[in-house]
């Protein structure tokens, strides 16, 4: 017998921005069955761009700052968006 693996959903690299809200919809019978899942910022470390528009999603500050150097051509370490820190 093989136990199925929970697969992580794929997410675009950037996202629309909308504002956020509570989750009223899903259901605690949703969230048991694996269709949501909660979460924390240990388990899903979450950095976004928030420079000129961009509001690409890193794992990481680093990453962050590499995507800068590279896109932005700046090393700037404002306008970053975390529930991390
Ligand atoms: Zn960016």
């Amino acid at each position: 017998m093989t136990s199925t693996q929970w697969q992580h959903p794929k997410l675009p690299s950037v996202l629309p921005v909308v504002p956020a809200v509570q989750d009223v919809t899903t259901t605690a019978e949703q969230v048991n069955s694996g269709m949501a899942r909660i979460t924390n910022p240990t388990e899903t470390p979450i950095y976004i761009c928030a420079m000129d528009n961009c509001y690409r999603l890193f794992p990481s500050r680093d990453r962050v700052m590499a995507h800068r150097k590279r896109d932005h051509d700046t090393e700037d370490r404002e306008e970053i968006i975390t529930w991390n820190e």
